[in-house]
């Protein structure tokens, strides 16, 4: 097995909803402890997110409207900011219960060379950190290593790309002035950015600002599924030209060029927008972000045991696949992260 790092899961918010534990091998849901390491999978992003609501908002695709030439979500609102830090203790709580936390380049490697699978904490959407980011050292204490400016909603620091099909990600105003003073305080303290539902001015306002590689942890290309939340071949020469990588997503509806929901997709699909990515900017700058527990993925890869079938499907020699799987990530943090 090449052991993977991945880019992109929900679990937490998945057993924060439902009572499991993430250290027990579920039936439901995609990842796992157990099923990390049958995957080969030695450590992985792990979001924070707090939803608008408990229950429908679960999946922001159970309230799909069509629309003339494809599909929208109704915009339900920002969340609102007294919501927003509690139940991120919450789920950071079940992260310290359950998860081996990986801090550092030095504990990634551990996890590479076959210790317990690892977690590395990201914020996912700012909303906990306050506009005026008093409490940010405080969350980087806790072990916060990755922070998402936005989720796909507007907030104090800039605005995420709404869900539709088609569509660009040309929406909304960049960085607000705490948005631009979070990217420098994340910069100077080594902590990541994810631009992952960010728009395109946010996106290019945090390429001209910040000094570390440009990094978008779970995405597809727009030239292959034409989403809001898709990359453009821009954005991805921008990250490229960074030193940067994306963590290609494992989503039906993200990585189809019609935006269907279609279970038995073949794992071609996800697999292409890998090589476009590899062929457009470079191997060393794309590698995986499964989003397991937050999206919709093939049979083939429905949960995280299955994680090396992806890499059998590329046809790559074993090196290429080691930058893909760990190889790229492992020196863009070191790049980020510097310790
Ligand atoms: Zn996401």
């Amino acid at each position: 097995m090449i052991p993977v790092i991945d880019g992109h899961n929900d679990a937490l918010l998945r057993v924060w909803r439902s009572g499991e534990s993430l250290r027990e091998r579920g039936e439901d849901g995609h990842l796992d402890v157990p099923r990390m390491r049958e995957g080969g999978i030695a450590a992985g992003f792990f979001a924070i997110f707090v939803p608008e609501e408990d229950g429908a908002a679960a999946d922001p695709r159970a309230s799909v409207v069509a629309t003339e030439d494809g599909w929208e979500v109704p915009f339900e609102g920002a969340l609102s900011p007294g919501r927003a830090s509690p139940i991120a203790h919450e789920l950071l709580a079940i992260a310290e219960r359950d998860l081996t936390l990986v801090r550092t380049v030095v504990d990634l490697e551990r996890c590479l060379e076959g210790g317990e699978p690892g977690a590395i904490l990201h914020l996912e959407g700012a909303e906990p950190i306050e506009p005026s980011l008093a409490n940010l050292d405080g969350w980087i204490e806790r072990g916060v290593r990755s922070i998402g400016i936005v989720w796909s909603r507007p907030n104090a620091f800039g605005c995420g790309v709404p869900f539709h099909f088609p569509g660009t990600p040309d929406a909304g105003p960049g960085l607000t002035d705490a948005g631009r003073e979070l990217v420098r305080a994340c910069n100077e303290r080594g902590v990541m950015l994810d631009l992952a539902h960010l728009n395109e001015r946010g996106f290019f306002d945090v390429a001209a600002l910040s000094e570390a590689p440009l990094v978008v942890s779970h995405a597809a290309a727009h030239a292959l599924a034409p989403m809001p939340r898709s990359l453009t071949d821009a954005e991805l020469d921008a990250i490229g030209d960074s030193g940067g990588l994306v963590g290609v997503v494992f989503d039906t509806v993200m990585t189809r060029s019609d935006g269907d929901l279609v279970f038995d997709t073949p794992l071609d699909v996800i697999a292409g927008h890998i090589e476009y990515v590899a062929e457009r900017i470079g191997l060393e700058h794309v590698a995986l972000g499964s989003d397991f527990d937050g999206c919709h993925p093939p049979a083939a890869l429905d949960d995280a045991s299955k994680m090396q079938a992806l890499l059998d499907v590329l046809g790559w020699s074993d090196d290429e696949l080691a930058q893909l799987a760990h190889g790229n990530w492992l020196r863009v943090l070191r790049a980020t992260w510097r310790d």
